[in-house]
């Protein structure tokens, strides 16, 4: 197909999706990287534009907007919104994770739910998506109102939710305390003790390994990628953002297999710790954020090295970056320098971390560059195995859990390989990602007829 028509097609469908929600920069650049990746399959593929496939992804199945009343600790009303963007149910009940933070809109979930739905197909588990949560900001919340809110939060949440038809999850500012709560008042409600949410605690339905999996599976899709140039772990500093969930077993997985972390970050700032986070160092950061909530500067206190106040990780020197914080955090300068300095790894645990202009950048330098939606799936994943467990009634072993969850990332790799190899040296990972994910769902609404 030439690339006129493929620009002219993408352009066309961009000015349709800004044309309906123009206020949605976020949801457009998901949607634009999506597109491009998959104008020239379509336009092959025309039964697809006859079923109109796109412009029935871009629209979600539902979308649901709540108030959530609470009463804070100084017996103050406070008032929140409360969103469940319920995407696509082709391939099985809504599943994707709730996000509690200041920033959180309909743009910013419409572009997580439609990352979703493709990163839930790549699992190859019978998952569609879905994306939820609040403008609520855990930050500086003690327990009992983080208990409040989340309990205002599901008093509404449960009447759209169940665990064949949605099933939410954590995601930015929603961890084992927040699913707990969530979880205790949808089973008060409903009087049904069942598998309505994921990253449940082991003791009452979790899966073992799904705390680590997003981070972990990161690790283990570098590592395929890796592999195809005849590299590994062994040796390699590594650069990773964030200091939550992701980014600490990120870090865990690479000292496992033989490479050096030597930076974290949070909103505030990172460190950077030249002689690498080892195990030890690793426990105090775990505890420092999951059980004190604290500030990754404390690390740099601590240990003596050095604070990078206000600032991202991407100007360390490194062979592989994981940006496992946030979307947009990683620019097209921010990706040059990573890329001058010999960066031939990036593997993103987070969702879009990597603006467009970054992703073109690693592209055109044909390094290495895993997308969220295939790179993050292993968070999901394992979700997805949480479901399975729930159904059987029956729970895995860590093993069992970790060996699915690498066979499900090596999986997914393969699957990008086969839709994104454009030479014989170079696979485009976007392209094979969407592309990928794309085909079951776009068979399976077809097959399921205009609904
Ligand atoms: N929030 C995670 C993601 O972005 C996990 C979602 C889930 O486990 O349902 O994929």
């Amino acid at each position: 197909m030439n690339a006129k028509n493929s620009q002219s097609f993408v352009d066309d469908f961009m000015n349709y999706v800004k044309s309906k929600d123009p206020r949605q920069p976020e949801f457009h650049q998901a949607v634009h990287e999506v597109v491009e990746s998959l104008a020239d399959y379509l336009l092959d593929n025309p039964r697809y534009l006859h079923a109109r496939i796109l412009e029935r992804l871009v629209e979600p199945e539902r979308i649901i907007q709540f108030r959530v009343p609470w009463i804070d600790d100084r017996g103050k009303i406070q008032i929140n919104r409360g969103f469940r963007v319920e995407m696509n149910s082709a391939i099985g009940p809504y599943k994707g994770g709730l996000r509690f933070h200041p920033t959180v809109n309909q743009s910013i979930l419409k572009f997580l739910a439609f990352e979703q739905v493709l990163k839930n197909s790549l699992t190859s588990l019978p998952m569609g998506g879905g994306k939820g949560g609040s403008d609520f900001d855990p930050k500086n919340k003690s327990d009992n109102e983080v208990m409040r809110f989340c309990q205002s939060f599901m008093t509404e949440l449960s009447r759209h939710i169940g665990a064949y038809t949605d099933v939410p999850a954590g995601d930015i500012g929603v961890g084992g305390r927040e699913i707990g709560f969530l979880f205790g008042q949808y089973k008060r409600i409903r009087n049904e003790f069942t598998g309505v949410l994921t990253g449940k605690g082991v003791e009452w339905g979790g899966s073992l390994i799904r705390p680590e999996a997003t981070g972990y599976g990161a690790v283990y899709f570098a590592k395929e990628m890796m592999s195809t140039r005849g590299e590994s772990f062994a040796g390699k500093i590594v650069c990773i953002s964030g200091s939550g969930n992701v980014a600490q077993y990120a870090c865990e997985k690479v000292i496992e297999l033989g490479g050096k972390v030597v930076t974290l970050s949070d909103s505030s700032g990172a460190i950077y710790d030249p002689d690498g986070i080892d195990t030890e160092k690793l426990a105090y950061v775990m505890e420092l954020k999951n059980i004190h909530r604290g500030r990754i500067r404390e690390y740099a206190d601590k240990y003596g090295v050095q604070y990078m106040k206000g600032q991202r990780p991407w100007s360390i020197k490194c062979d592989v970056a994981l940006p496992c914080a946030t979307e947009n955090e990683i620019n097209k300068e921010e990706a040059e320098i990573l890329t001058r300095n010999g960066c031939f790894v990036v593997a993103e645990g987070a969702n879009m971390p990597s603006t467009e202009e970054a992703v073109r950048h690693f592209i055109n330098t044909k390094i290495l560059f895993g997308p969220g939606k295939a790179a993050n799936a292993g968070g999901v994943a394992v979700s997805g195995l949480e479901m399975t467990q729930n159904s059987m009634r029956l729970a895995w072993s860590r093993k069992e859990v970790d060996d699915k969850l690498h066979s499900i990332m090596c999986n997914i790799h393969e699957m990008c390989v086969k839709y994104g190899k454009t030479t014989h040296d170079f696979t485009n990972y976007v392209k094979g990602a969407n592309i990928g994910g794309f085909v079951k769902v776009a068979n399976s609404m077809i097959a399921q007829g205009l609904v």
